[in-house]
């Protein structure tokens, strides 16, 4: 069983020698021949130089090391990551030690044993962050669940191992705009799901703050969803039928109860009201109407600046 391990890398200087000789440790106790793919996505540290380091001293294992010409994220890590794998099993796995090799033979034991699984992906068991974020991601997940036609397993992350079909599934999409954990869903196939303990992060910290997870749910949302664009509709319809019915009252109290009708205050709270929602929804349209014309300029999803290939191939069968 030939698998690639596809490992993103953003300013990971304190892990990624570390990642390497547990991964190393994990799987000598398997048959399973492997092969290492880092992303070195543009990292301002000293990664570059310790992959350089591990592919030039560790000959004894097959190392790809691509590395962007600046940060593109992660996303496209992982699709550059996939690209150059040559594995028939590919596994994302983060470089920080958060999650264990010994669970990605875990997986490999259930794509070996139980053949109508095309993919697993391991979802965190507990969840260790504040109930606050707990919530927010469940309430996203909740959301995107209800807007989009795709179904996303509330916990799963990215960390995942799955047959070569599925990687070629997932290099024919080809949109600048990824969003993975929709991907997955979106191109089907089977996949199990097996709760996994986080680690704390080795070394480093963690690259997401509030707001960019906040960016990335509305990335997620847009990407597979097109529903917020008729929110326009609903609330134009909403507003309509809402004035339509203020008109009649409006004439009612004038000709039958000859009520002198005021309204400095009513009239630029509606303006405001209707100025806002209208705001509101031309931004929508512009977010979609922005991913588009950037998808049509069929920019690179990354730009290597130097691939180094492993000097031999896959050697046991
Ligand atoms: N990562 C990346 N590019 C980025 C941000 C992150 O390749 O722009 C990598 C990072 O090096 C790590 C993985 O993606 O291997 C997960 O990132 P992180 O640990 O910050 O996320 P968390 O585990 O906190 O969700
Ligand atoms: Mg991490």
């Amino acid at each position: 069983m030939k698998l690639s391990l596809v490992v993103p890398c953003y300013n990971e200087e304190g892990n990624v020698e570390l990642f390497y000789e547990e991964c190393v440790k994990a799987f000598a106790k398997t048959d399973i021949d492997y092969e290492f793919v880092f992303v070195n996505d543009g990292s301002r540290d000293k990664t570059a130089e310790k992959l350089k380091k591990l592919y030039t001293e560790k000959t004894e294992s097959r190392i790809t090391v691509v590395s962007f010409s600046r940060n593109f994220g992660k996303e496209s890590a992982i699709y550059a990551g996939i690209k150059n794998s040559s594995g028939d099993y590919v596994s994302l796995i983060d470089a920080d030690l958060q999650q264990r090799p010994e669970v990605v033979i875990e997986m490999m034991n259930i794509l070996e044993n139980e053949p109508e699984y095309d993919c697993v992906a391991a979802y965190q068991g507990v969840r260790k962050e504040g109930s606050v974020m707990t919530g927010f991601k469940s309430g996203f997940y909740k959301l995107i669940n209800k807007l989009s036609e795709v179904e996303l397993h509330a916990d799963a992350s990215d960390f995942r191992t799955f047959s070569r079909t599925v990687a070629d599934a997932i290099l024919e999409i080809g949109e600048y705009h990824r969003f993975s954990k929709g991907i997955f869903s979106w191109i089907g196939f089977n996949t199990k799901y097996i709760p996994y303990e986080v680690q704390e992060r080795n070394s480093g910290e963690t690259k997401w703050s509030f707001t960019k997870l906040v960016r990335y749910a509305f990335e997620g949302i847009s990407a597979f969803s097109t529903k917020p664009l008729k929110l326009a509709t609903y609330l134009g319809m909403l507003t309509a039928f809402a004035a339509i019915v203020y008109l009649i009252v409006v004439i009612v109290q004038r000709i039958w109860f000859n009520v002198a009708v005021s309204g400095y205050a009513t009239i630029v709270a509606l303006i405001l009201l209707l100025g806002g929602i209208q705001l509101f929804c031309i931004g929508i349209i512009g977010s979609y109407l922005a991913k588009t014309y950037i998808q049509s300029k069929h920019r690179p999803i990354f730009v290597a600046k130097e691939i180094l290939k492993p000097k031999e191939k896959f050697n046991k069968a």
